[in-house]
């Protein structure tokens, strides 16, 4: 018997492969970044051949550092950027347009268009999810509508749409010769096309789009036995046995199997779901319903999710667009140079605001300036930004689920910044508390695949599994919390109405 399970997660800014031991332990990993594609303002793509080359690269890395082979892994899954949608050519396997991230807002147009006299909440009762560029949808209707002789050939039959695990799976499986075209039920639940209670494409809302139903993939479970790599693969004849979207992959890994339980995933952007089990609970307050996730034939499990959209990507920016670090870890350094924000607070509305606002026409905003005001106290909003919009999440999920959280399970990239942690603890007033493996995103991925072929038994392995590293306890004072939220608040109403 195979030892091990090998997840790929194509992530927004990278593409990674890791391989685990059936303790959940990380054997070995491979990583490659790709390009970021910024078009315009507010294009964001990704180049779908590119990610295919590196998700290659990268399960070569990680079987290489650990010098083993196929027959080695025991399953393969895949978990991947949510939403990031791809048309490609199903007898070239050529895309026919860039990737379009979930970051892109160059549909808000054909969303406006879509809502109509009803209004965003058009499919929601159906769909979980309000009409917003964030989804996959739209970024296909938009491919249909602007590129060049696309829809002939959509209606010809001759282009397959999907999400990025639809699209790894389908190159794996053969491509052109044989491809296996299929999505799972977490991802398919990005796309405002899915009805949450049949767990099918909704045909009305697919016919509203104009999406020739032919383009989908076919909807399976998270947990099943998709395919088996290529032949002349290097993981030739291993099956791919598990699909979850990275945040449903986080919410698996950290054993989020209980209604109530809840993680909160600090990457490019931020990502709260809360398990709500088999019901499917709509949200008052600004938050989606979605599926958390489906094990084979078992019943699907839903959650309840608050999206932010910028929060990693802010220090990237500072990085990248500023200059003011030269990596991100390096904010950390920069913040401590103050004790506090020096009253400036920056609402990072990069792609509008998401959850709990769902406002496209919101921009960003560095507002409190005085002259007192340093690139520390700049850095530390920057950092607090990111715990306030999870502040205000979390309220909406606990107004909507009422269900009052008492401890908040996190991972990602920016959960090694210990300021933020400890200011997260203290805004939440609620303890923050680190995962051993942090990576819970591959891990949550890897455990549906191993699920699925029965290298592990089932849920109770994964809370076996799970082990604390590290616990953030609030220190700060209610009226100070209060103040600082108050404040925030304000600063979130002057992004409002930026898009003419
Ligand atoms: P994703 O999976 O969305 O690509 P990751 O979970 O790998 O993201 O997290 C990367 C993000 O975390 C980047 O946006 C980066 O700017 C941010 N980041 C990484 N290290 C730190 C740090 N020490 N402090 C603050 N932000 C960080």
């Amino acid at each position: 018997m195979a030892d091990y399970v090998l997840a790929i997660d194509q992530g927004t800014t990278s593409s990674r492969a890791i391989i685990f031991d059936s303790s959940g332990s990380i054997v070995s990993t491979g990583q490659k970044e790709h390009e970021q594609i910024f078009p315009k303002a507010g294009w964001v793509e990704h180049d779908a051949e590119e990610i295919w080359t590196n998700v290659r690269d990268v399960v070569g890395q990680a079987l290489g550092r650990a010098s083993l082979q196929a027959k080695d892994i025991a399953a393969i899954g895949i978990t991947n950027q949510r939403e990031t949608a791809v048309v490609w050519d199903k007898n070239t396997g050529k895309p026919v347009y860039n990737a379009i991230v979930w970051q892109d807002t160059r549909t808000q147009k054909i969303c406006d268009r879509l809502a109509g006299d009803v209004g965003a909440e058009k499919y929601k009762a159906k769909v979980g999810l309000p009409l917003a560029t964030y989804f996959a949808g739209p970024k296909v209707v938009w491919i249909l509508e602007n590129v060049e002789g696309a829809r002939e050939k959509a209606e010809a039959g001759d282009l397959l749409a999907g999400t990025m695990d639809t699209w790894v799976l389908w190159n794996m499986t053969g491509g052109a010769d044989g491809g296996v075209h299929v999505t799972d039920v977490t991802n398919a639940s990005r796309t405002l096309l899915m009805d949450l209670e049949t767990l099918d494409w909704d045909a009305s809302i697919a016919a509203d789009m104009g999406i020739p139903l032919s383009m989908l993939p076919e909807i399976r479970s998270s947990a099943e036995v998709y395919g088996k790599d290529r032949e002349g693969g290097l993981l030739a004849g291993v099956p791919i046995a598990g699909i979850l979207g990275d945040q449903q992959a986080a919410t698996f890994g950290q054993a989020c199997f209980e209604v109530g339980m809840a993680k909160n995933t600090y990457g490019t952007g931020n990502f709260m779901l809360m398990n709500t089990g088999t019901e499917i609970v709509p949200s008052k307050n600004g938050l989606l319903t979605t599926v958390c996730y489906k094990i084979g034939d078992a019943p699907a499990v839903y959650a309840l999710e608050g999206s932010i959209a910028v929060t990693g990507s802010l220090v990237q920016w500072l990085r990248d667009n500023l200059k003011v670090i030269s990596a991100a870890p390096e904010i950390e350094a920069l913040a401590s140079t103050v004790d506090d924000n020096g009253g400036a607070y920056f609402v990072p509305a990069f792609s509008g605001l998401f959850a709990p606002y769902w406002r496209g026409d919101a921009r960003g905003a560095l507002v409190g300036l005085t002259r007192y005001v340093t690139i520390g106290h700049i850095a530390r909003a920057a950092l607090e930004a990111t715990a306030f919009q999870t502040a205000e999440v979390l309220e909406a999920m606990n107004a909507d689920s009422g269900v009052e959280l008492t401890e908040l399970k996190v991972d990602g990239g920016m959960i090694a910044n210990e300021v933020l942690m400890q200011f997260q603890a203290d805004v939440l007033g609620v303890d923050v508390v680190r995962p051993k493996v942090a990576e819970t995103t591959a891990l949550g991925a890897a455990y549906a695949a191993g699920i699925a072929v029965g290298f592990w038994s089932g849920e109770q392995d994964v809370i076996d599994n799970w082990a604390e590293d590290r616990r953030w306890t609030p220190e700060m004072k209610g009226e100070e919390r209060d103040r600082l939220m108050r404040n925030w608040k304000k600063a979130v109403t002057k992004t409002f109405d930026w898009v003419d």
